[in-house]
C-alpha cells in the first residue's frame, strides 16, 4: 500500500506539489492525470526519495527513504537513464547484482523477449534507439519484482507492440496484488486500466475520480478531465471527489 500524506515540494519559489494526499491499495492501479508542469513526476519523485519535501510517504507503512521500502519499489523515470557502456544484458545483470536477485534469469529473458530486446543482449545503452531505452527501462524496474511500481509517462516513444506488452504488465503487476501509480497526459492509453484516477492541476490534486464512481455514467474521465483542467484558475478550489 501507498501511502501519501501531506506532501508539498517547492522548487526555491515555485509550488510544484501543494498538500498531496492519496492512498493506492495493493492490487490497485492509480492514475495522475494532469497537464504539463501540474506535479506529476514531482509527486512520483517525492515518493521515490528522490527530492526533500514537507509531508510524510510510506510504502507498506515504511517510511519511503528506508533501505526496507527501497527493496520493494520500482521507478520506470520519464527519461529512461541507461550505462552507455553497459550491455542490454549488462543492465539486467547489474539491477540483479545490486538487488542480490536470486532465480532471476527466466524472468530476464521473459522480460526482454516481452520487449523485443532479446536480439539486442549485446547492444550498449548508447546504441540503443530511443524507444529502445525505453522498453530496457522497464525491464530493469520491473527485474526486482517490486511490490510498489511508479510509471512516469511510460507510453511515451513505445511502439504499439510494446503498448500493448505494457498495458498487459499492467494488468499483470495489478493482478500478483502489486500497487501501482502511473503518471500520464494521454488518457486514452490507460482508459481501460485504472482504479482510481488523481486529477492534477497547479500542483493539487483537483479531483479524484474512481472507477465505480463513473460505472454506468455517460460521462467519461476524458470529460470531467477538461471539465477540471479547463476551468479558469480563479474558479479552481482544489481537492475534491467527483
Ligand atoms: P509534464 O507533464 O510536462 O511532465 P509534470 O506534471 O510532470 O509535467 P513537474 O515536472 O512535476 O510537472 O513540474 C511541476 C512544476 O515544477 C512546474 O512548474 C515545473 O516547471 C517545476 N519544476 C519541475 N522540476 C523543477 C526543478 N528541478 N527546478 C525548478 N522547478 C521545477
Amino acid at each position: 500500500m501507498l501511502t501519501v500524506s501531506h506532501v508539498t515540494k517547492k522548487y526555491h519559489k515555485v509550488l510544484a506539489n501543494e498538500d498531496i494526499n492519496f492512498v493506492i491499495p495493493d492490487g490497485q492501479i492509480g492514475v495522475l492525470l494532469g497537464p504539463n508542469g501540474a506535479g506529476k513526476s514531482t509527486i512520483i519523485k517525492c515518493i521515490m526519495g528522490f527530492l526533500k519535501y514537507q509531508g510524510q510517504v510510506q510504502v507498506d507503512g515504511l517510511y519511503n527513504k528506508s533501505l526496507e521500502a527501497k527493496k520493494i519499489m520500482g521507478y520506470i523515470p520519464e527519461i529512461p537513464s541507461l550505462y552507455p557502456n553497459l550491455t542490454v544484458d549488462e543492465h539486467m545483470e547489474f539491477i540483479a547484482r545490486a538487488y542480490k536477485l536470486k532465480d532471476y534469469e527466466a524472468y530476464k529473458e521473459e522480460l526482454l523477449s516481452r520487449f523485443d530486446l532479446e536480439d539486442k543482449k549485446t547492444k550498449f545503452g548508447d546504441e540503443l534507439s530511443k524507444g529502445m531505452q525505453q522498453k530496457l527501462s522497464i525491464c530493469c524496474g520491473l527485474l526486482p519484482r517490486p511490490k510498489l511500481v511508479l510509471f512516469d509517462e511510460p507510453m511515451i516513444g513505445l511502439d504499439p507492440h510494446a503498448i500493448k506488452e505494457l498495458k498487459l504488465i499492467l494488468q499483470e503487476l495489478r493482478d500478483r496484488g502489486c500497487c501501482v501509480l502511473v503518471s500520464t497526459h494521454m488518457i486514452d492509453s490507460i482508459e481501460e486500466l485504472w482504479d482510481t484516477t488523481y486529477i492534477m492541476k497547479q500542483g493539487r490534486v483537483a479531483a479524484v475520480v474512481s472507477k465505480e464512481d463513473i460505472k454506468g455514467q455517460a460521462k467519461r474521465l476524458e470529460d470531467i478531465f477538461f471539465e477540471i483542467t479547463e476551468q479558469p484558475a480563479q474558479e479552481f478550489s482544489g481537492e475534491g471527489e467527483v
